[in-house]
């Protein structure tokens, strides 16, 4: 990925609501993300960080309001008034272009590291598989797993394989990457080698939105700081005016719990 474009909007936001069953779990969101920008999304557990990111490459539906990634409407395709719903392939092909980074790493565990980050621009993309797998050890040399290519994931330490999982995400040259509270389910001493790849992403100019609760990083990383209670975003601004001077009283107590 290049700065080319940056300042363009890369993500919009408009008016997205979305329910389970009685509990209304995002409730009128409006946000936007510029190319080449870096949003981190903060806010307690329950309030909507996770559905957020999953809407935005469609893994959960919207019900009202819409989404648009690069000026692509998310699952629709609009023709003249009318909205349609896009086919199943149509919508892998658009989540091809969006990169998601889980808590929990994710990788096949049957395959190597090499073929975990091959697989997809194979099966997805139909790269050829040399190619494919070049293009996996340049990256994995990116994220400084260089000699781990034949290991397998349990093999792996937990700050490795969400080394390696980043790696899988940028396969794809996605538009767009998704980090959801990477470095949640890490030990504290492996998180620092998974926040020095994303801050390096960060520095190349990569669009992201990361959820989060580790405000160092927030302040040193962030364009954007968003903080979000109970489905909707309470709060947005440059780190140091969400972090360091914020305006509500959720936001005030939330901070005051994490740092
Ligand atoms: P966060 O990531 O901020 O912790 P989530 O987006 O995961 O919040 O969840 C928000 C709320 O929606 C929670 O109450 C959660 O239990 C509920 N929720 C999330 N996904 C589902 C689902 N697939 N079905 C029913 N409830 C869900
Ligand atoms: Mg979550």
């Amino acid at each position: 990925m290049s700065d080319a474009g940056a300042g363009r909007t890369m993500v919009d936001i408009k008016a997205v609501h979305k329910s389970f069953g009685t509990l209304e779990v995002l409730r009128g969101i409006d946000l936007e993300v510029r190319t080449g920008e870096v949003t981190v999304v903060l806010g307690p557990s329950g309030s909507g960080k996770s559905t957020l990111l999953r809407t935005i490459n469609h893994l959960e539906k919207v019900d009202s309001g819409w989404i648009s990634v690069d000026g692509s409407l998310v699952g629709y395709r609009r023709s003249g008034d009318k909205l349609y719903e896009l086919r199943e392939r149509e919508v892998l092909k658009q989540r091809t272009q969006i990169g998601f980074v889980f808590q929990n790493f994710n990788l096949f565990p049957h395959l190597t590291v090499l073929e975990n980050i091959a697989e997809a621009p194979v099966s997805a993309l139909k790269r050829p598989r040399k190619d494919a797998l070049d293009s996996a050890r340049r990256l994995l040399d990116r994220v400084g797993l260089a000699d781990k290519a034949g290991a397998y994931p349990k093999q792996l330490s937990g700050g490795q394989q969400q080394r390696v999982a980043i790696a899988r995400a940028l396969a794809l040259e996605p538009k767009l990457l998704l980090f959801d509270e990477p470095t949640s389910a890490l030990d504290p001493e492996l998180v620092g080698e998974v926040l020095d790849v994303i801050k390096d992403l960060a520095l190349q100019g990569t669009t992201m939105i990361v959820v989060t609760h580790e405000i160092g990083f927030a302040r040193e990383v962030a364009d954007t700081v968003v903080f979000m209670d109970e489905g909707r975003i309470v709060e947005q601004g440059a780190p140091g005016d969400v972090l360091d001077a914020p305006r509500h009283d959720r936001t005030k107590a939330f901070l005051s719990k994490v740092l």
